[in-house]
């Protein structure tokens, strides 16, 4: 997404935002590889040498809650997702990477009906994670 796209996008929810929360919003949504806060912060430190930890969290919370990133929290440390789309994360737990697995639409859809039609739960939320190995892990070991 273009950083035009982000303003739109933003600003249709009503939410305007300074050039530095701007380029945070671009790192996030542009990262595939589910960045944490230091992550993030380090990306957009070059740009803004003046940038503030704290300026990330506050921007990460509006992008969450306008929908656009969802926090993955972890023991360790919440990771940020912004892949909208139903998807499982594959989180290696040896590298601590994260790659999105499409696992089809259907299956996640299906299992989520499933509840919701089970009349016994109210879905809200989900978030599908499977732990193991990485591809780069695997060739290691
Ligand atoms: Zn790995
Ligand atoms: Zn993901």
């Amino acid at each position: 997404m273009t950083t035009v796209d982000i303003a739109e996008k933003l600003r249709d929810q009503g939410i305007r935002l300074t050039p530095q929360r701007l380029a945070i919003a671009e790192v996030v949504i542009n990262s595939a590889d589910h960045p944490t806060v230091r992550d993030i912060y380090s990306r957009v430190r070059d740009f803004f040498p003046y940038l503030t930890v704290a300026t990330v969290y506050s921007t990460l919370s509006v992008l969450e809650r306008a929908g656009l990133v969802a926090q993955l929290p972890f023991q360790k440390e919440s990771r940020y997702d912004s892949n909208n789309t139903l998807h499982v994360n594959l989180v290696c737990t040896k590298c601590e990477s994260i790659v999105d697995c499409d696992a089809g639409d259907n299956y996640l859809e299906k299992i989520k009906d499933r509840i919701q039609d089970s009349g016994l739960f109210q879905n809200k939320y989900q978030r599908f994670d499977i732990y193991g190995l990485c591809e780069n892990c695997l060739k290691l070991s």
